[in-house]
């Protein structure tokens, strides 16, 4: 494979899809950076939390966004966030995460402030993965590559109740995934693919097969 020297790929899609893992393994094989523009929400969420802040007040979080101290980790290999300089890497995965993240991912602000942020790493890194919900239509359409990764309902459930170690009720992992996914609908769409977005649907693929389409869709394929 001739490397290609810029190569943004923007890939999105909802809850379970099973983005996260897939981006890191296709960044690994393009030996490119990869951005988790989830955990940028994730910390914010932590750090909004932990001061205490009213999730209701919008002005106060669009301004804990603008003086929140982010540091991300490009590494596929190597998971670090840190907000404020406090390491959140394994915090912001907690359910209490993901049940209040909302109230940042649909504050318009909040979400301007990130975009910013994001396209900013974007720009530092020529050969990057970047996985959320709005990176193939908002933070990177001019990408090389954009991908929608899709599964049906019942797969997402299943895979999330998995990664969460089948601690959850089906009710408990309703909640985390499809009330989050509604809430997040409101703000960004990334159910259907925009024009020039390829859908891989991942629902009767597994990990590897995942991996080969989404490598196929961006035009490398398997060659060596
Ligand atoms: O991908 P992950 O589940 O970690 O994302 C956490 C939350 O961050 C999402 O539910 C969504 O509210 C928000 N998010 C977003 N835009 C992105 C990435 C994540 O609104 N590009």
């Amino acid at each position: 494979m001739s490397r290609i020297e810029k190569l943004v790929v923007a890939i999105d899609g909802p809850s379970g899809s099973g983005k996260s893992s897939v981006s890191k393994a296709v960044a690994r094989t393009l030996q490119a950076a990869y951005l988790d523009t989830g955990a940028m929400y994730r910390a914010v969420t932590y750090a909004v939390l932990a001061a205490g802040t009213d999730l209701n007040d919008a002005a106060a979080i669009g301004q804990a966004v603008k003086d929140a101290q982010l540091q991300l980790s490009t590494d596929p290999d190597v998971e670090r966030v840190l907000i404020g300089g406090v390491d959140v890497t394994t915090a912001i995965r907690e359910p209490r995460i993901s049940e209040n993240v909302s109230a940042v991912a649909t504050n318009l602000e909040a979400r301007a402030e990130l975009v910013r942020r994001q396209r900013q790493i974007i720009e530092e890194h020529p050969r990057i993965v970047a996985e959320g919900r709005d990176i193939t239509t908002v933070v990177a359409p001019d990408a090389e590559a954009r991908i929608l990764l899709t599964a049906s309902e019942a797969v997402r459930l299943a895979r999330r109740g998995l990664e969460l170690g089948g601690t959850q009720t089906n009710e408990q992992l309703a909640t985390q995934v499809l009330d989050r996914d509604a809430k997040d609908s409101t703000v960004v769409n990334f159910t259907q693919a925009a024009d020039g977005v390829i859908t891989v649907d991942s629902s009767e693929l597994n990990f590897e097969q995942t991996i080969t389409a989404v490598l196929d869709a961006i035009g490398v394929g398997t060659e060596d």
